[in-house]
């Protein structure tokens, strides 16, 4: 993603995904695009905003909740309090997401990690995981 390479807009999975997030909760959600980033709001709860974020499965709800996290952060280094939900409707569950100081140390670790790949001449190899059978970049990780 940060070379600009996009994962196959013709993949299933992706339009499953499209599809859950366009017709979810349609009554009180409102796209937002904030810099790099688009999420939905959810809604205004006092002071705080709700960022909402719509998933197929909660399979992967580790990642799931780092990019929330991230989400999260970007907005409060833009001096905004939000917290976060993410949104199962297939399985009726919500989780609460909160940007804590342990989870930003969390995160700015993994951030740095990324920063190391993205440097790299190459991307490294290939290594197979569960993520790997639904990804929308499989087409160039195993051609
Ligand atoms: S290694 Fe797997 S999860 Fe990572 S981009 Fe490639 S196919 Fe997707």
């Amino acid at each position: 993603m940060s070379h600009n390479i996009a994962p196959d807009q013709n993949d299933t999975n992706i339009d499953i995904g499209r599809f859950i997030h366009e017709t979810s909760y349609k009554r009180n959600k409102k796209e937002i695009i904030f810099g790099n980033v688009k999420f939905d709001v959810l809604l205004k709860e006092k002071n705080k905003i709700l960022i909402g974020e719509t998933k197929k499965t909660s399979r992967f709800e580790t990642a799931s909740k780092y990019q929330m996290l991230y989400y999260l952060k970007i907005l409060e280094e833009a001096g905004i309090e939000a917290k976060g939900v993410l949104l199962y409707p297939e399985e009726k569950k919500r989780t609460e997401v909160i940007l804590d100081e342990k989870s930003k140390d969390e995160l700015n670790e993994i951030i740095e990690q990324i920063k190391q790949i993205i440097k790299l001449d190459t991307p490294p190899k290939p290594d197979s995981k569960k993520y790997c059978k639904t990804c929308g970049y499989r087409e160039f990780c195993y051609a």
